[in-house]
């Protein structure tokens, strides 16, 4: 398995494209969220990919910095590939992805040959993950696990092969979440500022063989890297599992 950070930043973020993983295994790829500019981001970074090679996004909430991109991911699906855009996520994850967020850009579709009219089935295909099992996505099993932000918002432990990874995705620090993280042999666990984010110095006093298998994400522009004592990621670098 092989982790590419596309973004590691905030959504404020004036120095990194804001959090994003690709994953790849046996030559296939799956995105963690989809923020814009998605393709950018692919071509910028080591993945060697460009979007028609990504099978599905696994999505982890709907704040903009996670979903900007699923917009043109739907778009860039339907025109340039011809086939839906795989969204794999919880349902109170996106139960307000049409209506709430994609409908405005994309419920009117001029065309020749059919009404403007589109819905969110015209795009994009839906693969429901439910807690407590796992569910096939590309070439990986997915399970989630409910975080706590603002809004819905599902962890996943993702499997492939021998190898496993956790994202913590946005939540405030969570005991219980980091345990059911520590199942997978690497961690990406996201820090930042506020109660509905994980404060680095909450993440610095775990034991240090849980702090040696995680990575940190969605830092802010402050953050002091060298000074971390968990390895931050860096946006765009390959970071493989196993061999
Ligand atoms: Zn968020």
């Amino acid at each position: 398995m092989r982790l590419v950070p596309l973004g590691v930043g905030d959504a404020f973020s004036a120095r990194w494209y804001s959090s994003c993983l690709a994953l790849e295994h046996a030559d296939r790829w799956i995105l963690l969220d989809c923020p814009h500019p998605i393709r950018k981001m692919l071509a910028e970074s080591d993945a060697g990919v460009d979007l028609d090679r990504v099978e599905a996004v696994a999505l982890t909430h709907l704040h903009a910095d996670h979903a900007s991109g699923l917009e043109g991911y739907g778009y860039f699906a339907h025109f340039a590939l011809g086939r839906p855009a795989v969204i794999a996520a919880h349902p109170p994850v996106v139960a307000r992805l049409w209506d709430g967020h994609l409908a405005a850009g994309m419920e009117r579709l001029v065309t020749p040959d059919r009404p403007a009219k589109r819905t969110f089935a015209d795009y994009f295909e839906l693969t429901s993950l439910t807690v407590g099992e796992a569910t096939e996505v590309g070439p990986f099993t997915i399970e989630c696990r409910p975080t706590r932000h603002h809004i819905a918002t599902t962890a996943f432990r993702i499997h492939a092969g021998d190898h496993s990874l956790g994202y913590s995705a946005d939540t405030a620090f969570d005991p219980a979440l980091i345990a059911w993280l520590d199942e997978a042999d690497l961690i990406v666990h996201e820090t930042n500022y506020g109660s509905q984010h994980t404060p680095y110095a909450k993440l610095a006093e775990l034991p240090a063989a849980l702090r040696a298998k995680m990575r940190l994400i969605h830092y802010p522009d402050d953050f002091d890297l060298d000074a971390s004592v968990i390895e931050p990621l860096v946006q765009g670098r390959v970071v493989r599992l196993g061999a």
